[in-house]
């Protein structure tokens, strides 16, 4: 079983032209909605992956979060220990302009009354996967009193609770996240930073590179497959979502690793967040699988 603490949040994303000025109204060329928030995204990736997950989120009393709870029975998640919350399930509003450049503004909504309280009998089990798009209290008692193995993607990138890290067995940062966590430009001595605190190891995804594995005196580069990104929206989700399930499965954390590359690869020639189902991958990750 994993167990995903996390964030969900209704994305509306909305093409245009060109951003507006300060004032200015454009028109939309575009709009699409869809299931977002890095909570639902793993939760939803490693499920399609075969792996049994409850989601610990919160959503509001509307129909945007009915409808996440029965986007998630759908997806066969365990949806027992998600709460509804008097408040707006949260929502993104992203606006994508002609050169794909990006600008989002995200209303937290009821992400934000997830609070320490709302977790309690289900700290149990094999792995959990949690990330920053919740209130860091609520992150900390869950990585704190789970009795297995914690695996925390540090994003965003903001952290303010570094104590947070000690309670951390597996750390998954992009370059940005790293260099803001552990302060330092340069890998290696800032993968000694972190492993200061975390438990195992620190592993830095590296985009179209890969990934680096920084263990206790071991340092181990996984290249990723060469392919032909469209979108690599969620490329890390699903990258941490496979992590997770191979580690579940009692892999080592190199081979766990070359799987979550090959997916999250194979992700990126695919519009959207979400990853694909195992029959789809399952020739691709034959050899390391
Ligand atoms: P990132 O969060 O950008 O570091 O991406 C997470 C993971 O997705 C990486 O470690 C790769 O496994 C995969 N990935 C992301 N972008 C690409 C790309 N352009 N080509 C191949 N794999 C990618």
């Amino acid at each position: 079983m994993i167990t995903v603490v996390g964030s969900y949040n209704v994305d509306f994303i909305l093409k245009v032209d060109k951003f507006p000025e300060e004032g200015e109204t454009v028109f939309a060329k575009d709009i699409y909605i869809s299931h977002g928030g890095k909570g639902s995204n793993q939760a939803v990736s490693a499920s399609r992956l075969g792996a049994k997950v409850r989601l610990i989120a919160a959503v509001g009393n509307d129909e945007y979060g009915r409808r996440a709870i029965s986007f998630w029975e759908d997806e066969k998640i365990d949806v027992g220990y998600v709460k509804i919350k008097n408040a707006p399930t949260g929502s993104a509003y992203i606006i994508v302009n002609e050169n794909g450049q990006n600008m989002i503004v995200v209303n937290r909504g009821a992400n934000i009354f997830l609070l320490p309280e709302d977790l309690n009998s289900e700290l149990k089990g094999e792995v959990m996967l949690t990330q920053l798009e919740i209130r860091e209290d609520t992150v900390k008692k869950a990585l704190r009193e789970f009795n297995g193995l914690r695996i925390l993607n540090p994003a965003p990138a903001t952290l303010n609770d570094i104590s947070i890290l000690d309670y951390v067995d597996i750390l998954t940062p992009n370059e940005v996240e790293f260099k803001e966590l552990s302060g330092a430009d340069d890998l290696d001595y800032g993968i000694e930073v972190l492993l200061k605190k975390v438990k195992k190891a620190v592993i830095i995804t590296l985009g179209e590179k890969g990934a680096l594995i920084g263990m206790r005196n071991k340092r181990i580069r996984v290249e990723t497959m060469k392919v032909n990104a469209i979108d690599t929206t969620g490329a890390g989700d699903v990258f941490n979502a496979t992590l997770a399930v191979y580690l579940e499965k009692g892999y080592e954390i190199e081979r766990a690793v070359r799987i979550a590359n090959i997916i999250a690869a194979y992700s990126t020639t695919k519009i959207g967040a979400l990853g694909p189902r195992l029959e789809e991958v399952k020739s691709l990750i034959e050899e390391e699988a």
